[in-house]
């Protein structure tokens, strides 16, 4: 199977650009950041806030969270309750960044992803999918891009959803989630060794995307 790895900070256009990746090479698009996100919401309904002080083996023993492609889009089931929708919230995602620093949380989703990539062609976006999940990956692509246009991005996009934040909050949370996530002690978000730095700093989205497929069709034939 031909692996792609695709990792970089949030806000970095990772899930738009993967996900139209994986669609023009017919791969899977796994968002693994979803799979964290309903492990923080699970933490969420059983009352825990960021400091996720309490017992967390609990929880997780009671907790299934699985993926399933529907008309070839990525949907994560949350015991059993389809929460796609419901992860994309700015709590959401300050969850998912305290709980995905937990090496219990982490070890609870690292065999469904390595699967998924065992037995399908995958683009696989995360932070660690380089590093850690998929070593071997054929093609590694560190995906970034300046915190303030992150954040002017993401802005966007919570705007079009009818959310209602302002861009100091967004960047605030988006520093915030990249200093926990580069900075915990398992499985941090870093370039792996081997990975091509795209940088979309400076790059419409049309841009990227072509830079991506050039990475990808140049990987792919070494
Ligand atoms: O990619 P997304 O913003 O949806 O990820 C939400 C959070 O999940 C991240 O801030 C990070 O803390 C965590 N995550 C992770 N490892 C991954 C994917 C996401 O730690 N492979």
């Amino acid at each position: 199977m031909i692996n792609i790895a695709i990792d970089g900070p949030a806000g970095a256009g990772k899930s738009t650009l993967s996900r139209l990746l994986a669609s023009k090479l017919s791969y899977i698009y796994v968002d693994t950041g979803a799979l964290y996100r309903a492990v923080g919401l699970k933490f969420s309904q059983k009352g825990f806030d960021t400091s996720l002080e309490g017992d967390l083996d609990a929880v997780l023993s009671d907790t299934s969270v699985d993926i399933r492609f529907i008309n070839g889009e990525q949907r994560v089931f949350l015991d059993g309750e389809d929460v796609s929708d419901n992860i994309r919230t700015p709590l959401a995602s300050m969850m998912a960044s305290a709980v995905s620093a937990k090496p219990s949380v982490r070890a609870f989703l690292l065999d469904m992803q390595r699967n998924l990539a065992k037995n399908n062609n995958v683009v696989m976006d995360g932070r660690d999918i380089g590093t850690v999940v998929l070593p071997d990956a054929k093609v590694k692509i560190f995906l970034t891009a300046d915190v303030e246009v992150r954040a002017n991005r993401r802005l966007k996009e919570l705007l079009e959803k009818g959310q209602q934040v302002s861009f100091d909050e967004v960047l605030e949370d988006m520093k915030k989630r990249d200093y926990n996530d580069s900075h915990r002690p398992i499985a941090p978000l870093k370039q792996a060794d081997d990975a091509v730095l795209a940088d979309t700093t400076k790059l419409s989205f049309d841009q990227s995307l072509e830079l991506l497929i050039n990475i990808v069709k140049d990987g792919i034939k070494a």
